[in-house]
């Protein structure tokens, strides 16, 4: 029996997918170790007895790993956000790439091959940053991270995969209010006035969005002040009003305070428009990689027609129309398609189209219809492809298909199901789109086998 608070000693073999120690209990029992580096002896309590694994802390290290590094982040993992700020880049790397080829391996039944994952700068990454706000037992107001599992408010200074002018207009928007009274919104009374501090940055400046239960307060030049002091190249400040209880952050309404609504970044040699609401991936830097990647896989030209499923505000599918003929994106929500199509406009470009619906039953259509694209490119959300996504692709029968995943076990499971339609995996790489972060972003690029 494998008991609560009981101290055992182990090695750690491995890493779950959320990126703990694995260890195994003298009794059989798998133990999820937070913080521990496979190749460490160490003496772990239990904390807690599941089903089928254990989870535990260490007590007492016996034998260090030699990649454990101290570079510990100032709120000591209780956002739950970070996983490996105990150990150095490379390890961090090596169990990424690890995790993509076990998963590839056990469940889609083919060996990629050893993985490299394209490192990315491990500070100050983040583009985008929602730091809720809500009163301290003191009353003061504090902004900062959701605790792991909670709803509590762990007030931060500095976050350090974020973009540093996100915190500074943190700390900013906490001085006006202190200074100007200002309330923080309750979520159990739902009273109280600022619910959260939203920030996006990007190269050509900052965009601030104040989201609060209620109009703009008469003291807003103040907050204005403030937060230009605080970054000196904000381009605009916007108040949203989000009356509703619940955990959606953003509401419907939106005034533009001071300067533009929105924000302006390059991609790959794209210009995109980007709103509070507009999707963009929070890293700029490892995105152009993936795209780079995705766009090198796919090998178009002139003559080449291609479908891009899931195309969100259609990013590769812009970055694909510059070297192929024709490029159709396909996205489930109409506000990203907006964006599409304002996207294209803005970059000169008119040989795409987009279409708003579900990938399954619009690749249905265009198998229906007789389109036959050479190359499809797909970008799912984690839960991987649908069945008629996959049965679709097949009989369009492309020569390409270059799949761009966020969860490793969906695209495992897909590539089995793939391979069963005559598509073989040749080429697995990986972008670390989330350094510190157990997320991994993977990149495959499947054949049609020519019988
Ligand atoms: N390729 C884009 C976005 C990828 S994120 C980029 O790199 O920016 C995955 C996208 O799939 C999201 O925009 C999500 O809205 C969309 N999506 C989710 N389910 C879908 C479905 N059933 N059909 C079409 N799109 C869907």
């Amino acid at each position: 029996m494998v008991k609560k608070r009981e101290h055992i000693t182990v090695t750690i073999t491995g890493y779950t997918s959320e990126g703990q120690g694995v260890a195994r209990h003298p009794e059989g029992m798998a133990v999820f170790v937070t913080d521990a580096i496979a190749g460490e002896v160490a003496e772990v309590e239990i904390d807690h007895v599941g089903k089928t694994a254990a989870h535990g802390h260490i007590v007492k290290l016996l034998e260090v790993s030699p990649h454990r590094v101290n570079r510990a982040c100032p709120i000591g993992k209780r956002c739950g956000g970070c996983n490996f700020w105990h150990m150095d880049y490379e390890e961090e790397l090596r169990l990424k790439g690890q995790r993509v080829r076990d998963a590839i391996s056990r469940i889609g039944g083919v060996d990629p091959g050893e993985v490299t994952v394209l490192p990315g700068t491990m500070e100050g990454y983040r583009n985008k940053a929602q730091f809720p706000v809500g009163a301290s037992d003191f009353g003061q107001p504090v902004a900062g991270f959701y605790m792991a599992r909670s709803h509590e408010i762990l007030p931060v200074q500095r976050c350090r995969i974020q973009d540093p002018r996100a915190d500074a207009v943190k700390t900013a928007v906490m001085e006006w209010m202190e200074l100007e009274n200002i309330s923080a919104y309750d979520e159990g009374s739902q009273r109280g006035l600022v619910r959260h501090i939203y920030v996006r940055t990007a190269s050509t400046g900052t965009l601030v969005c104040i989201v609060a239960n209620g109009g703009v307060p008469e003291v807003a030049d103040t907050l204005l002040q403030l937060v230009q002091a605080a970054v000196p190249d904000l381009v605009g400040l916007v108040w949203n009003i989000n009356r509703r209880p619940g955990n959606s952050v953003l509401g419907d309404r939106f005034e533009t305070l001071w300067g533009q609504g929105y924000l302006e970044e390059t991609l790959c040699g794209l210009k995109f428009r980007l709103s509070p609401r507009s999707f963009f991936q929070v890293n700029r830097q490892q995105a152009q990689r993936l795209y780079d990647t995705a766009l090198e896989l796919a090998q178009l030209d002139a003559d080449t027609t291609a479908l891009d499923l899931y195309c969100g505000t259609g990013t590769i599918t812009l970055c694909m129309a510059r070297k192929a003929g024709k490029v159709y994106g396909v996205e489930i929500i109409d506000a990203a398609i907006a964006d599409a199509w304002e996207n294209a406009k803005r970059n000169g470009i008119d040989n795409v189209e987009f279409f708003c619906g579900d990938a399954g039953q619009a690749a249905e259509r265009f198998a229906r219809e007789g389109v036959a694209p050479q190359v499809i490119m797909v970008d799912p959300p984690r839960k991987g492809l649908s069945p008629a996504v996959v049965d679709a692709m097949a009989q369009m029968a492309p020569e390409r298909i270059v799949y761009v995943s966020c969860d490793p076990a969906t695209l495992a499971r897909d590539i089995g199901l793939l391979r069963e339609k005559g598509y073989v995996l040749h080429t697995t790489k990986a972008v670390d789109m989330f350094p510190r972060c157990a997320h991994i972003e993977t990149i495959v690029l499947l054949e049609r086998e020519v019988l």
